[in-house]
């Protein structure tokens, strides 16, 4: 069984098709500049040249098409024709409090997404109109929607509820509802497995540090409590985006600096975290080395980012009553050894003791806590694209 995954962005679009049978990548792509000029394809099988196809493409539907046109191409492409792939996994922001599970894509699926393009205005535009290009170009093809928010909705209501009247929880639907839920799912999957317990039986906290952050406190396979809100931006200080900051700072810089609410949530969102710190770079190798040529505000970004993700990651190990295994995963966390041994530095009083040695690994599944941490660290490379696959073929083979 063929898969094919889907991931919409405003402006941009990401592809992948799975073969189920191993869950090896057949192929993946990317569409870049929709609706921009300058519009392209790239087309990559592994062991092959890239394929690129370059020309105008006004909208989803157009660069969809030629998604497929480039998955049929006679020399480039990976499947004879469109019956081979058996559904289609739509990455999707936001699905709100009742998607609390992937789905398959009917009607109110499609509301759902267009009513919670209030909380996710930068995406779920572009993935309602990734899964509607597919309707249309493939009809009859099942399309599965995958919800970033959908693995946080087991939280309880004291956990994603804000302390605001009442009233805008009832009118707005405004709460907690938490981001990388893919990942995090994948990271409650794949922990206990390479631990060998079964997940009812284990307490984890998932980091997810990349370019956005977020951790997940996971009791017993199902989330708790995680650090993204209402939107992405809550939580970590990230590579653009702030965190959590206090609220007044909004209204004061609204005030003072003069500046409408878009502007103010443009800058919140991405020009502060690491960059605004910094002033170098939101990516956090570039913020490493910087850091390491003496660049003060480097390194204060650097340990601005430390302290937030310790902060969070003693508070849910208290949340959740003990943990078993601590997981990093992400771009930061698969990636940088010196972030994942700043982050556990002098955590041994809470039972968790990183062994330098096995830290020194990058992109790969690895323990990297000493024989005598009471408490399992792992460095587990996330799969997002395989967990929509696996949820999309579930749903489809029901
Ligand atoms: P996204 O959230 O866009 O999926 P990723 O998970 O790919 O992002 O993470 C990107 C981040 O990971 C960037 O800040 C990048 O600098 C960081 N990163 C990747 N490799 C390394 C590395 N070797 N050392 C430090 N940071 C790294």
């Amino acid at each position: 069984m063929k898969i094919l995954i889907i991931n919409c962005g405003s402006s941009s679009l990401k592809y992948q098709i799975i073969d189920m049978t191993n869950e090896n990548t057949l192929c993946k792509g990317l569409v870049e500049r929709i609706g921009i000029e300058g519009s392209r394809l790239i087309h990559k099988v592994e062991g092959q040249e890239n394929y690129v196809i370059e020309t105008p493409m006004k909208d989803h539907k157009d660069a969809i098409k030629h998604v497929f046109d480039a998955l049929l191409d006679e020399k480039h492409g990976v499947i004879k024709s469109l019956d081979e792939i058996s559904g289609i996994g739509h990455r999707v922001l936001h699905g709100g409090p009742d998607m609390t599970e992937s789905i398959l894509v009917d009607q109110r699926v499609k509301d759902t997404i267009k009513e919670f393009v209030k909380f996710g205005p930068l995406h779920n535009p572009g993935n309602l109109m990734g899964i509607e290009a597919c309707e249309e170009i493939a009809p009859g093809k099942p399309n599965v929607a995958v919800f970033d928010t959908s693995f946080h909705q087991t939280m309880p209501d004291y956990v994603y509820m804000y302390p605001i009247p009442y009233e805008y929880y009832e009118k707005y639907s405004i709460r907690k509802y938490g981001f990388h839920g893919t990942s995090h799912k994948y990271i409650s999957h794949r922990a206990p497995e390479v631990i060998g317990k079964p997940k009812e039986e284990l307490n984890i906290v998932s980091c997810h540090l990349g370019n956005g952050s977020s951790l997940a406190a996971i009791a017993c396979g199902k989330c708790f409590d995680t650090s993204m809100g209402l939107t992405p931006l809550e939580g970590l200080m990230m590579g653009t985006r702030c965190g959590n900051i206090d609220p007044t700072v909004d209204s004061f810089l609204q005030q003072n600096e003069n500046l409408s609410a878009a502007e103010l949530n443009t800058l919140l969102n991405k020009k502060s975290g690491a960059l605004g710190v910094s002033g170098v770079s939101s990516d956090f190798r570039d913020l490493e080395e910087a850091a390491a040529e003496g660049n003060d505000r480097a390194r204060l970004a650097l340990d601005m980012f430390v302290i937030r993700v310790k902060r969070f990651l003693g508070a849910y190990i208290a949340e959740l009553k003990g943990c078993d295994a601590v997981v990093f995963t992400g771009g930061i966390g698969e990636n940088s050894a010196t972030m994942r041994a700043d982050i556990c530095k002098d955590l041994e009083h809470i039972g968790i003791k990183i062994d330098p040695e096995r830290n020194n690994v990058r992109g790969k599944e690895a323990l990297i806590s000493s024989d005598d941490s009471k408490i399992k660290v792992y460095v587990i490379p996330t799969d997002e694209e395989v967990m929509i696959a696996r949820d999309t073929m579930e749903i489809i083979t029901k």
